[in-house]
């Protein structure tokens, strides 16, 4: 069934074996995991996605 797991549920190992699938995953991060503190450039490979700030210039605070 589903196969789709997320970045959260990885082990260690499978982070090790799966280092080109990883850097994919987080090399342009727009979310992290409030639960995990792992970050992905998309929210469906984290259990609890939150969006991460645009970087920004200072000078358009508001
Ligand atoms: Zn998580």
């Amino acid at each position: 069934m589903g196969k789709r797991r997320t970045l959260c549920d990885w082990s260690r190992d499978r982070i090790k074996n799966k280092a080109d699938e990883l850097l994919r995953i987080v090399d342009q991060p727009t979310f992290a995991c409030r639960k995990c503190a792992r970050v992905a450039n998309h929210a469906i490979h984290l259990c609890k996605p939150m969006p991460l700030p645009r970087k920004q210039n200072l000078s358009d605070a508001g």
